[in-house]
């Protein structure tokens, strides 16, 4: 399975980040990666002027949110064929800092039929908080969010898993090898061989290759980090 190394820009960036592929792209040139998967996923209106940069780079290009209908009267949303036709392949969806402002398992299984059904590849968030890690909750909270957030009858090779500790996103803390092993092979229960899991939170050049080397760990989701091409192709360099 090729490992996949996603960039999540959150809301960072302006148009002359479109040459950060290039800029990636010297660090680490492409014949020196066939064998890993690398996705940026900037800020929507970055995605179409990227479609170039990032093709002769060998870099995938995603978005972070989608609706789950096609068109309508949605003001300010943007749905996944929109994002197909610009150039996107991937969809973030389900992130926790979208879940935390109030999407719901169930929406974020619509949005994720929404990209299956364009041919994309979703990328579906799961991942419990503090409170629930210190309740001992964290293997029930995360699969009642994969039971209910992977779209009902989706073909499994087709859908990413991101697992990301809501405690450990953006606050430097990671969650440790011991704790992510359980937790993606938990996940691979769950979802069989064929999915991705991706780990997510506070992912760096100094903590990437032990995540990436833990088993069921199939690539990492990077916000903070991934701003810097430096740190990004370090942390790739890092797959095991
Ligand atoms: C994320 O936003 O998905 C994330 C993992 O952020 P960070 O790497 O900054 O913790």
């Amino acid at each position: 399975m090729k490992p996949l190394i996603a960039a999540n820009w959150k809301m960072h960036g302006d148009m002359s980040w479109r040459d950060k592929p290039a800029e990636f792209d010297k660090i680490i040139p492409r014949a020196n990666r066939q064998n890993i998967d690398v996705l940026i996923c900037p800020p929507t209106p970055f995605i179409a002027p990227m479609v170039l940069p990032a093709k002769r780079t060998d870099i995938w290009l995603g978005a972070q949110n989608c609706h789950a209908e096609q068109s309508g009267a949605h003001t300010g949303e943007v749905s996944a064929g929109m994002l197909k036709s610009v150039g996107a392949n991937f969809v973030i969806v389900g992130h926790s800092e979208r879940r935390a402002g109030g999407e719901t398992d169930a929406g974020i299984a619509a949005k994720a039929q929404a990209v299956l059904a364009e041919g994309l590849t979703p990328i579906i968030c799961v991942g419990e908080s503090l409170k629930q890690r210190e309740a001992g909750q964290a293997n029930d909270v995360v699969s009642a969010q994969l039971a209910a957030s992977i779209p009902h009858n989706a073909d499994m090779k087709a859908v990413i898993i991101a697992y990301e500790p809501i405690w450990a996103i953006g606050t430097g803390k990671t969650a440790t090898p011991a704790d992510i092993k359980t937790l993606h092979a938990h996940i691979r229960k769950i979802v069989g061989r064929a999915t991705r899991i991706l780990y997510g939170g506070s992912v760096k050049p100094a903590n990437a290759h032990s995540i990436l080397s833990t088993p069921n760990v199939n690539g990492a989701l990077i916000g903070g980090a991934s701003l810097d091409m430096q740190s990004l192709a370090e942390i790739t360099q890092a797959v095991a």
